[in-house]
């Protein structure tokens, strides 16, 4: 019985790993670097997309697809800073799955866009299972969550390739052991990227788009 069970499992992941590398395959050919972000909610993954956007948005253009169980309101979000933007409703799935991300590619002008940024339903669970397609995954940790967050949630903090520690600017009025938090990344993911930053007072920003900018510019001229 038990067996049965995670057989079952195993194949919903493998079809859905299959068409994570059809995603794969339909971005390198349209030359779209992709990111998918992840977070806790509240963290401010749409915050950090909209001022990407808004401050890359002369040099690159930008399809955000939003995950979300229910409301357009981060699409909204992200088209009213420049992107281009599908809104997935999962209706009570909480993390995207690689069909999901499919259909909202076909509803994207891939050929007109260099870079696709994908926001992951905010969960610190299951959504590093799930792959879409994407080129790195972004975790977007944030000061009033806690330090504690990579001991408690460590196949998360273990899988991703870039690490943003959001909302620096609270750091003077919370409390946040920022060694501790550190320790616990190392531990998980050993000199992992980390963009310590701060979306509402825009410190560190440069960095991150910067290296963001380089990583865009270097896809694309192997493609
Ligand atoms: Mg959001
Ligand atoms: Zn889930």
């Amino acid at each position: 019985m038990t067996t049965k069970r995670i057989a079952v499992v195993e194949n919903v992941l493998s079809a859905n790993d299959r068409l994570a590398e059809d995603n794969r395959r339909l971005l390198d050919s349209a030359r779209v670097f992709a990111l998918n972000i992840m977070a806790s909610p509240g963290a401010g993954k749409t915050s950090l997309i909209e001022q990407t956007v808004q401050r890359l948005a002369a040099e690159l253009r930008v399809g955000v697809i939003e995950g979300d169980l229910a409301t357009s309101i981060d699409a909204e979000r992200a088209e009213a800073a420049g992107a281009v933007s599908v809104q997935i409703n999962t209706g009570g799935n909480c993390h995207l799955e690689a069909p999901m991300v499919r259909d909202a590619l076909a509803q994207l002008p891939l050929n007109e866009m260099d870079l696709l940024i994908i926001e992951n339903v905010g969960n610190l669970v299951c959504p590093a299972g799930w792959k879409l397609g994407t080129h790195l995954n972004v975790l977007v940790a944030s000061v009033p969550e806690g330090a504690d967050k990579p001991y408690k949630y460590p196949s998360m903090y273990n899988d991703v390739d870039i690490l943003v520690v959001n909302k620096i600017d609270l750091l003077p009025y919370v409390t946040f052991d920022m060694d501790f938090f550190k320790r616990g990344v190392e531990i998980l993911n050993p000199g992992v990227t980390t963009f310590p930053l701060s979306c509402r007072t825009g410190e560190g920003l440069d960095a991150w788009l910067n290296w963001l900018k380089t990583s865009v510019a270097d896809f694309r001229s192997t493609r």
